[in-house]
């Protein structure tokens, strides 16, 4: 990443620093230019002055020293006086593109290149009084020799501005990838790394991730030590009673009884398991799977009818009320909340003892509750009974057929469903338990 910023920086340092310098270039031999013509200008301003006329007329001898060389040219074209070249020897000047420009506009202006490559000749040429154009030239460097003159003197400031960016490059990716690498060698500290505000907000996500990583990873630890538990008190009962068996300790009446304790232990494995199987699937499924219209009352009437049996072994009522509500949700799921909540409300009953379905509607939402005459739950567990394998009494809940884990199942199912769970639980008299569709 470091290695990366600094080359990409590397890189617009170069062609930064590249077009600057052909920028100043061009803008130096610009102003090279100019000077020139000025110069040129001046000469003609001060020959002008000096009465050229005559001259031409005299044919006078102007020193060629400077390298100036004037040309004085009729309005035809024809050349009227040279002060280097034989000007009867000279070809007509009309065409030139200076003279041309002169003619027309008072003055003109050229550069055309000459024999050396080094130089260019640089023309001035001006409409006198009487008509006839006064050119003045000049050989001076060329852009070409301008460049290569400064050659050397512009790879020193290249490379030296080079390595400057290159400093500076280096010093900018570290303090920008400083930070993050301190954050990554040290995820506990991450909020003492001393970066700019912009990381702020990636400090946080990920304290926050980190925090729920660590969270969920303590739950699964526990979940599993629990888990194991569980399931390691019916299995040492069966391996004892099985062995007892096994080494024909046991008269024909034991084995009976031996027999069907291994039978319930199995049995409590089996229901163990399933639960477990249950509660990792609503783990992983995500919401609105199989998600359909479900009549509320016609799935509690199902559940009713099945645990009429159980609730008549209890010394139980169990009673439903209400009418047809329907909602959007997952039938079997809900079928499963319903059913763990009556059988709940049946195990933890009281003798004679009734319980109460009903399924309504309030402030425009759905809502199905169970409501018992139980033995109710303190308020000190009230908090705690929807956690997995967390339960009051936890004889009680064995000798019942309880896993600790109906609650859990029916919280995960509520949630998947957005719907709201609320306890009203009051001991020795009851317990209700609520599922609001919002
Ligand atoms: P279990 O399989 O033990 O019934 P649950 O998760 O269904 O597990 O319930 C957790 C605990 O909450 C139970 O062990 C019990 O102590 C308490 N509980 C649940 N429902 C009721 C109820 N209707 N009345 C009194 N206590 C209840």
């Amino acid at each position: 990443m470091k290695k990366k910023i600094n080359l990409r920086m590397m890189y617009i340092a170069f062609l930064a620093i590249l077009a600057t310098l052909i920028t100043l270039i061009a803008v130096f031999y610009t102003l090279f230019k100019q000077e020139v013509f000025d110069d040129l200008r001046a000469y003609a301003v001060v020959l002008q002055e000096a009465d050229i006329d005559k001259i031409v007329n005299n044919k006078a001898f102007i020193s060629e020293a400077d390298g100036l060389r004037i040309t004085v040219i009729s309005d035809d074209g024809t050349v009227l006086y040279d002060n280097i070249a034989e000007e009867t020897q000279m070809t007509n000047h009309s065409e030139r593109s200076e003279i041309v420009d002169a003619m027309k506009n008072g003055k003109g202006q050229t550069v055309r290149r000459s024999e050396t490559l080094s130089e260019n000749m640089y023309y001035y040429a001006v409409k006198m009084e009487n008509g006839n154009i006064l050119r003045v030239a000049k050989e001076s460097s060329s852009a070409i020799y301008i460049i290569l003159k400064s050659l050397p003197m512009l790879i020193v400031i290249f490379v030296l501005l080079l390595l400057l960016c290159s400093v500076l490059s280096r010093t900018l990716a570290k303090s920008i990838v400083g930070p993050i690498e301190q954050m990554a060698a040290d995820m506990d500290h991450m909020d003492q790394v001393e970066g700019y505000p912009e990381l702020e907000p990636l400090i946080r996500t990920i304290n926050n991730q980190h925090a729920d990583i660590l969270k969920s990873a303590n739950m699964r630890q526990e979940f599993t030590a629990n888990v194991s538990h569980e399931l390691k008190t019916p299995l040492t009962a069966i391996s004892g009673y099985s062995e007892l068996i096994e080494n024909g300790m046991v008269n024909e009446q034991d084995t009976m009884r031996f027999g069907k304790e291994i039978h319930r232990s199995a049995n409590r494995l089996l229901t163990l398991i399933d639960d477990i199987l249950r509660l990792s699937e609503l783990d992983s499924s995500s919401e609105s799977g199989n998600f359909e219209q479900v009549d509320l009352y016609e799935l509690a009437q199902t559940c009713v009818e099945m645990l009429q049996m159980s609730a008549e072994k209890h010394g139980v009522k169990l009673e439903l009320s209400g009418g047809k509500r329907i909602v959007y949700g997952n039938k079997q799921m809900l079928e499963e909340v319903v059913y763990n909540l009556c059988d709940n409300a049946i195990r933890y009953n009281k003798e004679n003892g009734s319980v109460f379905v009903n399924v309504g509607e309030e402030d425009d939402n759905v809502y199905i509750s169970v409501k018992d005459t139980g033995i109710g739950i303190d308020t000190e567990h009230q908090g705690r009974i929807f956690e997995r394998f967390y339960r009051v009494d936890k004889s009680r809940s064995k000798k019942t057929g309880g896993t600790g884990l109906g609650l859990a199942i029916v919280k995960h199912i509520a949630e998947l469903h957005h719907a709201q769970l609320c306890l009203d639980s009051t001991p020795g008299v009851g317990t209700e338990i609520k599922i609001i569709f919002i």
